[in-house]
């Protein structure tokens, strides 16, 4: 067992100590952990490595593009990020749709053009969920595996695939085959087979809770529900990588570009922290507890870095957003509104923070 694995059993015995002690309690565990573990051997997930080439579009597929009546099909809208959805708000024009994963495009098919890649696990782990239903997720067919670097658990999900090779349980070496490539899903066809791949957190272990909560349609996904899996930038990941092979996630995390933070009031266990202990900066030693914790966020609401504060909130609050010439739902996915250097949650943004923090 890890030592911040024995300390996790330790303070869940003691309901008195402090979440922000436990905070700093499980920051010096991880600390300890990392000492041992966190070298981060991340492999491509099929054999197309040309993310690594000077022409990107042998890597990403394409996405079909209409704007303003042109069409086209631009490699770009395969990459992580902001890449989809072109739209003109006054006189900018701007992708109002976030793509969380890497559109990899094949290297091999048959005559028919079926696509005939093998999607290997990116780094060594556990298989933990497979959806077989393709018409269940705009995923189609897809394999999360779970990954232990010493830095709570990551997911890597390999999504649109023709066919399963693994099962659920199954441990699997950086390279194990998982499935072969396809276009299950929605809105893909033979042309433009893919595997979407993600490296993301797990928001809540009480994710199908939260959904019953939130939503009238079923969860077919238990905690492995796309909405329950935030995903980083891993084509950033990739090349930071190959710049400083000792790059690792609670680095590589903490160094995206914040668009806006949220306090959370100070009481609140943050179950995101139980997790990623790293997320939260180091404080005084014997600091009390925090009147409220700011939690930073990416646009696409990926938790960067998380700090005690003095100011005091009921609810989660918005205490800071980037300035931008448009509204900032555009920019958030519809989390924060308001325009320039203003802005506040919208409800969507609630409800959020509550499956992050893990009060609903
Ligand atoms: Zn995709």
């Amino acid at each position: 067992m890890r030592p911040s694995s024995k300390l996790a059993l330790w303070i869940r015995d003691r309901p008195s100590v402090s979440p922000w002690c436990v905070g700093l309690l499980l920051l010096f565990a991880s600390g300890m952990a990392f000492g041992q573990s966190v070298h981060l051997d991340l492999g491509l997930p099929t054999d197309n490595d040309a993310l690594f080439s000077d022409d990107p579009s042998r890597f990403y597929m394409y996405v079909d593009r209409n704007f303003e009546g042109v069409q086209s099909k631009p490699w770009s809208g395969g990459r992580f990020g902001f890449v989809r959805d072109q739209k003109r708000i006054g006189s900018n024009i701007i992708f109002s749709k976030f793509h969380e994963g890497l559109d990899i495009r094949p290297v091999k098919r048959d005559a028919a053009g079926v696509p005939l890649d093998e999607v290997r696990s990116v780094a060594a782990g556990k298989v933990v969920y497979i959806n077989e239903t393709p018409s269940l997720s705009n995923y189609g067919r897809y394999i999360v595996v779970e990954h232990q670097w010493g830095e709570g658990p990551l997911y890597s999900l390999y999504a649109h695939l023709a066919s399963i090779k693994s099962a659920v349980g199954q441990d699997v070496g950086k390279g194990g085959v998982l499935g072969i490539m396809g276009y299950s899903g929605e809105g893909i066809n033979r042309e433009r087979s893919h595997v979407h791949l993600e490296l993301a957190l797990l928001l809540s272990d009480r994710f199908p809770e939260w959904h019953a909560r939130h939503f009238t349609s079923p969860n077919h996904h238990g905690l492995y529900n796309g909405l329950n899996l935030v995903g980083m930038d891993v084509s950033g990941l990739y090349h930071s990588l190959k710049a400083d092979p000792t790059m690792t996630v609670s680095r590589f995390v903490p160094l995206t570009s914040p668009y806006y933070k949220v306090l959370v009031p100070g009481t609140v266990p943050l179950d995101i922290v139980k997790r990623y202990p790293w997320l939260v900066a180091q404080g005084p030693a014997g600091a009390p507890l925090p009147v409220s914790w700011e939690i930073t966020f990416t646009d696409f609401g990926l938790p960067t870095a998380i700090k005690p504060s003095t100011q005091s909130v009921t609810l989660p609050k918005l205490s800071w957003v980037k300035k931008s010439p448009i509204n900032h739902t555009y920019n958030t996915l519809s989390r924060v509104s308001g325009i320039g250097e203003t802005g506040a949650l919208t409800e969507s943004g609630q409800r959020y923070l509550q499956l992050l923090t893990g009060q609903f």
